[in-house]
């Protein structure tokens, strides 16, 4: 059963990652091109995320609602800048029960527009504000080239959806959503970001502001993980969503939404895997812990699953495998769970019985290094500090990483080079033709604009003209 390895990372990443997402067994293609089956595996990472997302979520006050999969067109094309945005990937149901429908129905692309026509109805008063929702969904746009996970016709994620009586409200619940989704990023994935503003061009259709966070992948391309949009009153006019203020008068909402999606699974591969496959971040991860029986004879094989038996009640919360299957190599085992990503793996044998311990080995530390042996007595204590130290030795390695590739050029041909293998953090004018031409000239784009920014003022990367904010530009999944 020898295993074939995987292509090597460094040498082709974007092979070595479709390979890895199939035989980690995380997602396979569907018979529709551009879809993708999410298996169990992958499935079960999604709901460590949800679960770490929801809770952000709910601690600020949301409420989990769901609206349906089917949009009247005409929904879409009352805000402008938001159909010309979602035209070209819309899939529309024009046929129902055997017959033309009199409107086409859109599959969802995302929800602004259905939530914006009920909130017309459920909002009368400033006393109704604010509304703060979120549903977890999968949405369609259709997509030509596609990745599974990256970008798929058809993907997992949450929207929330948020209805202000002023515009601060709206801004500030844009960027404290930022903020979770930052936090989760960093806390629960270890996977460092920038917060930061997103350029006109790169605004999501129909938003006054786009905030994103961003990160490094292992190949230094960037990918935008996290999206929180302060909508204006762009879609309250549009949808007519109005409020009766302390005066009496009516006055329009100030709404905002932002979504993560499974995405970011792609990042954690991206951003923490290897040659050997994947590594996972141990608060994420669908099983924190393998135990790999090891025995000789079926006398030993008895003795040792008793043990273990013995053993995983031990490890109260956390997410232990045991690993019983038979015919196969303790090696070819280990080399299993490390291809899947598992942070710490327990080897336990006759002679570790005999000593009261086990072994432990760590992902992220490859070989002897990684392994020791660890009393059975106080184990989960040492298994939970081992699960805390693999989380902060993979973000300090990710953001070490992404410290060494991102540079600040000193003038545009140091910006055209640095791009080809890293981030450049530069002056920019802000203005769509410098980035425009960047474009052209690197394939960079621009990915946000810092909000940590260091305060002063320079010349602008291309042009020259004075610039008063820094941006990232990189290449981009
Ligand atoms: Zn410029």
């Amino acid at each position: 059963m020898a295993e074939e390895r995987l292509p090597s990372r460094a040498d082709n990443f974007s092979e070595w990652y479709n390979q890895l997402v199939l035989r980690a067994e995380l997602a396979d293609y569907a018979p529709v091109r551009g879809c993708m089956v999410v298996r169990p595996y992958g499935w079960a990472l999604w709901e460590n995320m949800q679960a770490a997302l929801d809770r952000r979520f709910k601690a600020t006050g949301v409420m989990n609602a769901a609206f349906p999969l089917l949009i009247p067109m005409s929904f879409l094309e009352r805000e402008k800048q938001h159909v010309e945005g979602f035209a070209p990937e819309l899939a529309i149901v024009t046929i129902g029960g055997g017959e033309k429908l009199e409107e086409p129905l859109v599959v969802r692309p995302t929800s602004e527009t259905i939530i914006g026509h009920m909130w017309s109805k459920w909002i009368k008063s400033y006393r109704d504000l604010p509304v703060l929702l979120n549903q977890w969904n999968s949405v369609v746009r259709w997509e030509m080239r596609t990745k599974l996970f990256l970008r798929t016709m058809e993907f997992y994620w949450q929207e929330g959806h948020t209805a202000h009586a002023a515009p601060e409200e709206a801004e500030v619940r844009a960027r404290q959503m930022l903020d979770a989704y930052a936090d989760f990023a960093e806390n629960e994935a270890a996977v460092p970001v920038v917060r930061g503003q997103k350029s006109e061009s790169e605004r999501f259709a129909g938003a006054l502001r786009s905030y994103s966070i961003e990160a490094m992948m292992g190949d230094t391309r960037a990918l935008q993980a996290g999206t929180s949009h302060n909508l204006g009153d762009n879609f309250a006019k549009a949808f007519d969503i109005r409020y009766l203020d302390h005066e009496n008068q009516q006055q329009f909402c100030w709404t905002t939404s932002w979504g993560l999606s499974t995405r970011f699974i792609g990042a954690v591969i991206m951003v923490h895997g290897d040659d050997q496959g994947l590594i996972l971040p141990p608060r994420l991860a669908p099983y924190q812990v393998v135990i790999v029986p090891i025995y000789k004879s079926d006398a030993e094989r008895v003795e040792v699953l008793q043990a273990v038996d013995r053993l995983v009640p031990e490890l109260p919360g956390v997410r232990v495998h045991v690993d019983r299957r038979e015919g196969l190599t303790p090696g070819f085992k280990f080399n299993d769970w490390e291809m899947r990503g598992v942070p710490l793996r327990i080897e336990l044998g006759p002679k570790d019985i005999a000593r009261q311990q086990v072994m432990l080995a760590r992902r992220d530390v490859p070989g002897r290094d990684g392994k020791q042996p660890a009393p059975v007595a106080g184990l989960a204590t040492r298994v939970q500090q081992a699960l805390d130290e693999i989380h902060t030795s993979l973000y300090r390695r990710a953001e070490s990483f992404r410290r060494e590739h991102t540079h600040s050029p000193a003038d545009y041909e140091e910006l055209k080079q640095v791009v080809q293998n890293g981030w450049a953090d530069a002056w920019w004018c802000e203005q769509a033709a410098c980035e425009a031409q960047i474009k052209d000239d690197t394939r960079a784009t621009t990915r946000c604009i810092p909000l940590d920014q260091p305060g002063g003022t320079g010349a602008c990367i291309r042009c020259g003209e004075p610039a008063s904010r820094r941006a990232i530009f990189a290449r981009s999944y």
